[in-house]
């Protein structure tokens, strides 16, 4: 940038971009030696099926607690995270987790993996994935992979190439933050996903009886079903919220409500819980 690029506004505006620059130049830093110094962390969020409310998967959530940053929200460090292609060993890491811990829970619980543009369109991403499930012996269909429509933007071929090598190793697909993105139906038509996740926004809209939510929420839920896909509303926090996405037809819920994304130890403790129950409706 010359000198004088901007003129006036050169001294006012370019301090502030100093720092921002340097605070994404030390977080990048950080960032590189997360995983060998083991700051990065799984959390595990219960999904439930909106019928009888029992948990049927987790969603893998990272968590990074830097030694120089403290925690750092995945809004911050995954964005960075993709950015500098950082997220192809990291995600390697989570998935691989991941399907570690999950073997630790009932047969029938799924576990969710979220999954970038720079992930899917790595050359080695389907063999990270056969070795992921070959090394924890975790049962294919029992990994989800979450993938954003965004991912279609950048080379659709190569990642419908990608996500159909995956399902053919028995794994599921889901569309994750369904409605937020440049949402075209023709992928649906080529790709079969097994869920779409329908955004908190319009749980939120639809919760505050705002049409445009509503109808969105009713017509992804017409075509999911049409389609043989199941649908998961996203991010509920209330009960008004889930009494409106269960009269929506939303076959899974996912929020706060339910449960927060938590420790591997208190997941595996939810489990303890409901065995617990079963026990005691049985004596
Ligand atoms: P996402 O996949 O859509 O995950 C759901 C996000 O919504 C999570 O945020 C979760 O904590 C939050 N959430 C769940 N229920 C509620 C609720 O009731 N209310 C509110 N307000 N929020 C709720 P989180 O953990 O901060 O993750 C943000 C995003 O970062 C994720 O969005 C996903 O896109 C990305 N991400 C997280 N972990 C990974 C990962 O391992 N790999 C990749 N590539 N991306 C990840
Ligand atoms: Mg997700
Ligand atoms: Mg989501
Ligand atoms: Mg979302």
């Amino acid at each position: 940038r010359s000198k004088d690029a901007g003129g006036g506004k050169h001294f006012t505006y370019e301090p502030a971009l100093h720092a921002h620059a340097e605070e994404r130049r030390q977080l990048e830093f950080s960032l590189r030696r997360a995983l060998e110094r083991n700051e990065m962390l799984l959390h595990y969020q219960p999904v439930v099926s909106a019928d009888s409310e029992n948990v049927v998967s987790f969603e893998a959530l990272l968590r990074w607690n830097s030694a120089e940053h403290g925690s750092v929200s995945p809004a911050k460090f995954i964005p960075l995270a993709e950015d500098t292609r950082l997220i192809v060993p990291i995600g390697e890491w989570v998935l691989r987790e991941a399907c570690r811990e999950a073997m630790n829970w009932p047969s029938h619980i799924k576990v969710a993996v979220n999954v970038s543009g720079e992930q899917l369109l790595d050359p080695q991403f389907a063999s990270t994935v056969v070795s992921a499930l070959a090394v924890t012996a975790l049962p294919a269909h029992r990994l989800e992979i979450e993938v954003t429509e965004s991912i279609f933007l950048r080379d659709a071929t190569t990642a419908r190439n990608t996500l159909e090598q995956i399902m053919g190793l028995g794994c599921s697909i889901a569309l994750d933050d369904f409605g937020t993105g440049y949402s075209s139906l023709g992928y649906l038509r080529k790709l079969r996903f097994s869920t779409i996740k329908v955004d908190r926004s319009f749980v939120q809209g639809a919760a505050q009886n705002n049409p445009e939510s509503l109808a969105i929420i009713r017509a992804v839920v017409a075509m999911a079903d049409s389609l043989g896909v199941t649908t998961t509303a996203e991010g509920v926090e209330t009960e008004k919220e889930l009494g409106v996405v269960k009269s929506l037809g939303c076959n899974k819920i996912q929020g706060f409500y339910f449960g927060r994304p938590m420790s591997p130890a208190d997941a595996l403790q939810l489990f303890a819980v409901s065995r617990a129950e079963r026990a005691g409706q049985a004596a």
